[in-house]
């Protein structure tokens, strides 16, 4: 496919290709940004331009997708395109610093049949720091011929030396309306549930792409209940509903359910347009709510759900998160008495 066909990131693809065109592709790139939204296919789109086997046309460089090269690099059997991922195998998925010596005892021969040695590093902030630092090595001293193409969503959690290598580029979500018309095409779904799909995900394309709208909606229905102000007035039902969750591994299901509806507070309670909501169905219980809920506390409880996302739930007690989550989401909504 060509770099046309990935949804959004315009930014990000015309200082790509302009960089193929005025041959100043660097050795290290870091595209960051958040989860699912196309960084990884971008990185390989990217990979494929540079290498692809056919002449482009008027609008500058591009992958054909077609050609042998373009091929090989799809289906990972291309002998100039080379991956490292964390084994998802393990508990704590790593990048060992093996993983980055097989890497660099490659990436020193020239290409065989390509332009660029190209390696992909996926989700490199999992890289240990032994591989770091010897990726550091090979980054301080690139081949001619070599390219590192480094992904992720934690840029903070690589080191600054690793970092200060790479040329950045950052990769924010497509518009809403973009996913849409994309969830509209691809998957021939109805618009309603493109937008439903749109706001779920927060434009998070990958995602969408994949979610079952049925199982999404099924779950909006669970979940709202728990959230709902009957629910939230009792003490015993929270603590009863959280320890349940927690036992059937669905507390990190909650709590996403649990921000997407505080999300949709925060927006009723500051008068936002209706159409920015998920819980259009629930538009009279939210306005109900509106009067009552206090913002900074919802800001809060916002902030707090972010946060959890973007850390490893592994080492958190979800049960308590939970617990805690729900209780401060019943002082915020529900008034005193
Ligand atoms: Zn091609």
């Amino acid at each position: 496919m060509p770099f046309s066909d990935l949804i959004g990131h315009e930014r990000p693809k015309a200082i790509l290709k302009a960089s193929i065109l005025h041959d100043r592709v660097a050795h290290a790139y870091l595209f960051h940004g958040e989860d699912s939204i196309g960084k990884k296919q971008a990185a390989q789109l990217f990979a494929q331009a540079i290498n692809c086997d056919t002449d482009y046309g008027p609008s500058g460089p591009d992958a054909c997708g077609a050609c042998r090269s373009c091929l090989q690099i799809e289906s990972r059997t291309h002998p100039d395109f080379l991956l490292i991922e964390p084994d998802q195998e393990q508990a704590n998925p790593q990048i060992k610093i093996e993983q980055v010596r097989e890497i660099e005892e490659q990436i020193i021969y020239r290409p065989l049949i390509g332009r660029r040695k190209i390696c992909l590093i996926d989700e490199a902030d999992r890289l240990t720091q032994g591989a770091a630092n010897a990726l550091l090595k090979t980054l301080e001293e690139p081949a001619a011929h070599s390219l590192f193409l480094l992904i992720t969503s934690r840029p903070a959690a690589l080191p600054a030396t690793v970092r200060s290598r790479c040329q950045s580029i950052r990769f924010v979500p497509p518009a809403r309306t973009q996913v849409e018309a994309a969830l509209i095409t691809k998957r021939e779904i109805p618009p309603a549930d493109a937008r439903f799909l749109a706001i779920a995900t927060q434009a998070r394309i990958g995602q969408a792409l994949q979610a079952e709208v049925a199982t999404l909606r099924a779950q909006q229905d669970e979940f709202f209940h728990l959230m709902s102000a009957q629910s939230l007035r009792s003490v015993t039902t929270i603590l009863t509903a959280a320890e349940a969750l927690h036992k059937s591994d669905r507390a990190p299901e909650a709590l996403a359910w649990i921000e997407r509806w505080v999300r949709d507070l925060i927006l009723v309670g500051a008068g936002a347009d209706q159409d920015s909501l998920l819980n259009l169905e629930r538009l009279t219980e939210l306005q109900e709510l509106a009067g009552t809920l206090q913002l900074g506390l919802l800001l809060d409880l916002l902030m707090e759900l972010e946060s959890i996302q973007r850390s490893s739930t592994r080492n958190l007690n979800l049960q308590m998160v939970l617990e805690n989550i729900l209780l401060r989401l019943r002082d915020a909504t529900l008034t005193a008495g």
